[in-house]
């Protein structure tokens, strides 16, 4: 395992200043005292791990990643547990995927139990930071860039930096009483990811192409975007930063269909265990496909009766309308439906250690 040397800051912020962190600032724009470094060569492998302060990274302006986008993170969070422990929520998920996406941006692959220490380090060092309160976290954000300096790109970089910053962030729905339902924006213009591209990988690219089709969500008075598949533009695959789950009745019995991992969309963590658990709840679970036009005349027909995204930032946002060139509809009345509070209430009760977790997914830090 690799070792990493503990640096402390010497000039960690006032307590007052880490508590009006999680009040006024928004997020992703407070980060803790310390970050994570460690840094691969082709010679020396995974070496100079540190715990250090939270500070600027020079590099020069060669550096691959400022010309080539070779860059890969990943996102989870600690949560603040009942008696005041606090857990991390199935981080070697995290750490599989963070290595799928290095694969496919050939990248190097770092252990996952090095990616598992060097978070649980951080989270250690910044406990203070983890602010408690059911919906508010530690926002954590593995990363790896490419370093070398050339411009040339006949071969990926030849070394790179893992880093981990974190942010205290607040519950999504922060100031309101419930999670209220988003409406969301069919991007029938642009595609997010294609056949044999990178849509299954955390990679910095896939975002920075889905900004454009995000801002024409919001200029329609949506929140977020829906991606099509690029091939028939007509395949629902996720939204800009979280998966989506269709609630589908027939015949007295309830169904959580998602769409199937093509490889065009991210697995997400939370899809996942939303899988499991809703097979506990006594759900049916289909991992499958579903047109725009099915999305739409099923909510017609009464067959869909409700729609929520899931990610780990918001755990579960309901679907209210859905909005696209052509004029929109409605899910159900619009407004958050039972099965959604209900899985939604189960996965934030073991994030929160209310719910004893039976499914391992805790990991004390
Ligand atoms: N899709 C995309 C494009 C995302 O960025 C995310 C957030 N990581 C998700 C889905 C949800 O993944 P997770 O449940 O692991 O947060």
């Amino acid at each position: 395992m690799v070792d990493f040397e503990i640096r402390p800051n010497r000039k960690p912020a006032p307590d007052a200043e880490r508590r009006a962190a999680l009040d006024t600032a928004a997020f992703g724009q407070a980060f803790t005292d310390h970050m994570i470094t460690l840094r691969w060569d082709e010679e020396r492998g995974w070496h100079d791990g540190r715990v250090e302060a939270f500070q600027p990274i020079s590099l020069p302006p060669s550096a691959s990643v400022f010309h080539y986008g070779q860059e890969i993170f990943e996102g989870m969070k600690a949560y603040r547990q009942e008696g005041g422990s606090i857990a991390l929520f199935r981080p070697e998920r995290n750490a599989a995927r963070f290595n799928a996406s290095a694969r496919r941006l050939a990248m190097p692959e770092i252990p996952v139990e090095t990616f598992v220490h060097a978070v649980e380090l951080l989270v250690r060092q910044d406990r203070q930071w983890v602010p408690d309160g059911e919906g508010n976290s530690l926002y954590l954000r593995p990363m790896m860039i490419a370093t070398q300096p050339t411009l040339g790109f006949t071969l990926p970089s030849n070394s790179y930096l893992f880093c981990v910053i974190a942010s205290p962030a607040p519950g999504y729905f922060r100031g309101r009483t419930g999670p209220s339902a988003l409406s969301v924006w069919l991007s029938e213009e642009y595609s997010r990811a294609a056949p044999g591209g990178t849509g299954f990988a955390k990679a910095g690219g896939n975002y920075a192409a889905a900004f454009l089709a995000q801002r024409n969500a919001v200029d329609n008075g949506c929140d977020q975007v829906v991606w099509l598949d690029a091939v028939e533009h007509t395949w629902v695959e996720e939204m800009g930063g979280m998966n989506l789950c269709f609630i589908q009745s027939s015949g007295g019995s309830q169904t959580l269909m998602t769409p199937a991992l093509t490889g065009t969309l991210l697995p997400g963590v939370t899809r996942s265990s939303l899988l499991q658990l809703a097979g506990r709840l006594g759900l049916g679970c289909d991992e499958g496909r579903i047109s725009v036009d099915q999305w739409r005349k099923q909510c017609e027909t009464g067959q869909i009766t409700e729609v929520f995204a899931c990610g780990t930032a918001a755990v579960i946002a309901p679907v209210g309308q859905v909005r696209g060139a052509d004029g929109g509809w409605t899910i159900g009345d619009g407004r958050p439906g039972p099965v959604t509070m209900r899985l939604r209430e189960e996965l934030i009760g073991i994030q929160y250690g209310r719910i004893p977790d039976e499914f391992g997914w805790t990991h004390p830090v």
